[in-house]
């Protein structure tokens, strides 16, 4: 039987199954599959920094969608400048509670959520302390990983903008370009993370001490 640790030395292929031994590789190195040439692995010594100023960025530009103007709405003839924030009470006052929930939970909860965790993860890692805090926060984002964010939240916008499309007359604010570029940035993020990296850097950083904090 092999160790965890001698196991550490194998990677399979997501694609095709082959087992191969890892081999240490230069910066900006990448790892093919050598039946099916998909990338295996790559090493990035840059990740954690690029990741942060991006998560830096896109909690940023998440401010600005929520708190400006994201629609211009026009109901019964009364003008109105919304934010996704009060569009959320306007959803609740036409009695769309589960668009409403919906709504509050994949644009406003599920993002931050992400965001934050990613960047004390990060933050934490930089700063080499809290080895206990970033474990949990690593197996909590490889859970998160799974959802494929961009569509749900843009799918869930768009069905809370037609339900009021029933009701008003709309026009995009300079929130809703926010947030188009708040979704791209996380789907960079998604594609930039790499968690293998991730957990490689927090052996190096923490080694077996994490559970002394
Ligand atoms: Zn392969």
């Amino acid at each position: 039987m092999l160790t965890d640790k001698e196991l550490d030395n194998f990677i399979i292929c997501k694609k095709c199954d082959t087992l191969h031994r890892k081999i240490p590789l230069h910066q900006g190195g990448k790892a093919l599959c050598s039946k099916c040439n998909t990338l295996i692995y790559h090493r990035d010594d840059k990740m954690i920094e690029k990741t942060l100023a991006l998560v830096i960025t896109t909690i940023i530009s998440l401010m600005v969608a929520f708190n400006f103007t994201i629609i211009s709405i026009n109901i019964n003839g009364l003008e109105q400048s919304l934010s996704l924030l009060s569009l959320f009470s306007v959803l609740l006052e036409h009695q769309q509670y589960v668009v409403g929930v919906m709504f509050l939970f994949l644009i406003v909860l599920f993002p931050l959520m992400m965001l934050s965790s990613i960047f004390f993860a990060l933050f934490f890692i930089t700063i080499k302390r809290y080895g206990y805090t970033v474990r949990r926060l690593l197996i909590l984002l490889s859970h998160l990983k799974h959802w494929n964010m961009l569509d749900i939240f843009f799918i869930s916008l768009l069905v809370a903008m037609v339900k009021l499309f029933d009701y008003a007359k709309i026009e995009l604010g300079i929130a809703f370009i926010a947030f188009i570029l708040t979704l791209g940035l996380e789907l960079t993020i998604t594609k930039n993370i790499n968690f293998d990296e991730l957990w490689r850097k927090y052996e190096n950083t923490y080694g077996d001490n994490y559970d002394k904090e």
